[in-house]
């Protein structure tokens, strides 16, 4: 097989990233926009030592999982990979990729419980980050690229956001604001930044901008709170001049309000600032939350919640544990954490800034003996040292492990085993659908035999 040979492929299953997997002479072939099923004529565009790339050139036959896609920039945007497929065929892909990963990675021969879905499939998410292209318009990056795809309308988005899109476009290409041009760093308006309190409705529009003001701030203002009403609870100027392609500084000015919204989340208010760690489909948390407390059964006892954020895992336990520690790297997150704990009356709530390996081992040193452990961690999962914390220092009867990425899930599983944990139930949460990304929450419990 070599680039540009068109070979005629079947789809048998989806890579995690979302692209469909064929065989052809024996290697995985992977193309994006595939349903499992489909019988393609396939251009084949980079072939390496183990497997090959290539992009559909006709589709012989027809999988019975596809739909028509409902939106106009699918395949173009980096943003969905399943518009093409049903939803419960999108459904089984995640339970399998996540039961896949325990098996193959983490060798626990377990059976996934049921994904968990709302079925709310559009409007689900509370955030959006658009760039700022050229024109002025907002959209979104093509996959694996800065280029943008201008779209007002995201079917991801809550219906207010294209509104918002609609003014901020009108504002750009009528208030003399240019848009910032990332490959020769000039220009001022770099993105669009929007999030809502889904419970609350209450709304915070962030430009990011290259420099330190702009043009017509009155006027966007005004405009947006013509559209939004009360819910336009604030606007904020993220000031971020590096030449970077991280997407805001730490340096957050309020042109409205006070640079904050509220949100409530398992009946704890939860304050939010544009920098604030939140999980972006708000009624899917709560669901996930719900499973976490009812692995972690937290009835009087201490639990420690690493990788806390702004400290929401925890503090929607707060009422039923002993008490909670919390730990977590960023300065701003674990204020908004003691906030949050204060702002609802939780008093028997604490919270630690620091790396969770470094915290876990100094708690340890001082005789903290949590009876359950909660960790978040990021998708690279939670370092080696940690585990050995965790496993043969604390010891709890309990671990509750919840993870958006189940490659890394099933390592720390493995390891896990070979420090006395097994896995009990693990259950896949549908977070982000139309996305390739699956969360999947996981028990474990201390093994008998461990002596511990
Ligand atoms: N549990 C929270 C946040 C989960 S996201 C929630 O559900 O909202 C993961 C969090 O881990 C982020 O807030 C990130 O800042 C934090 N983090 C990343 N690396 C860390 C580390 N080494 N030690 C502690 N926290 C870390």
């Amino acid at each position: 097989m070599k680039k540009n040979d068109i070979i005629d492929i079947k789809i048998e299953s989806m890579s995690s990233l979302g692209s469909g997997i064929g065989r052809y002479e024996g290697l995985a072939v992977f193309v994006p926009l595939s349903a499992v099923g489909d019988v393609l004529k396939v251009r084949i565009l980079k072939v390496k030592t183990n497997c090959a790339f290539g992009k559909i050139e006709e589709i012989i036959t027809e999988s019975k999982t596809r739909i028509a896609p409902d939106c106009s920039v699918f395949s173009k945007c980096g943003g969905c990979v399943y518009r093409h497929i049903s939803y419960s065929e999108e459904q089984r892909i995640k339970q399998q990729s996540v039961e896949d990963a325990v098996r193959r990675i983490g060798k626990v021969d377990l059976a996934a419980k049921s994904i968990v879905t709302n079925e709310k499939n559009c409007g689900y998410r509370n955030k959006a980050q658009y760039p700022v292209s050229q024109n002025g318009k907002v959209g979104f990056f093509a996959n694996h690229s800065h280029r943008i795809v201008e779209c007002e309308s995201c079917l991801l988005q809550p219906e207010e956001f294209t509104r918002i899109c609609e003014i901020f476009t009108f504002w750009m290409q009528t208030s003399g604001n240019l848009p910032y041009n990332e490959e020769t760093g000039k220009g001022l308006v770099r993105h669009l930044y929007i999030r809502k309190g889904l419970k609350t409705g209450e709304i915070m529009v962030c430009l990011v901008i290259n420099g330190e003001k702009v043009n017509a701030a009155k006027r966007l203002v005004e405009d947006l709170q013509h559209e939004l009403g009360d819910n336009l609870k604030t606007v904020v100027l993220n000031i971020n001049k590096a030449k970077t392609n991280v997407i805001l500084s730490d340096k957050c000015v309020p042109i409205y309000g006070n640079g904050y919204i509220y949100d409530i989340l398992c009946g704890v208010r939860v304050r939010l600032n544009p920098l604030s760690f939140y999980q972006v489909n708000r009624d899917m948390a709560e669901l996930l939350y719900q499973k976490a407390a009812e692995y972690a059964a937290p009835e009087g006892k201490t639990v420690l919640d690493l990788y806390c954020g702004a400290g929401t895992i925890g503090l929607s336990m707060a009422n039923k544990a002993k008490n909670i520690i919390g730990v977590e790297v960023i300065p701003e997150a674990v204020e908004d954490a003691n906030f949050n704990a204060q702002n609802n009356g939780i008093a028997n709530a604490r919270f630690i800034c620091a790396d969770a390996a470094v915290a876990a081992q100094t708690l340890a040193q001082e005789g903290i003996k949590p009876d359950v452990i909660i960790v978040d961690p990021p998708r690279k999962g939670c370092s080696q040292e940690l585990l050995a914390t965790i496993a043969n220092s604390f010891c709890p009867q309990k671990l509750v492990y919840v993870s958006c990425d189940p490659a890394t899930l099933a390592r720390d599983i493995n390891i896990l085993s070979g420090l006395g944990y097994k896995l009990q139930e693990y259950t896949p949460f549908d977070l982000f659908p139309r996305t390739s990304h699956v969360e999947t929450v996981a028990l474990l419990v201390k093994g008998e035999e461990s002596g511990k």
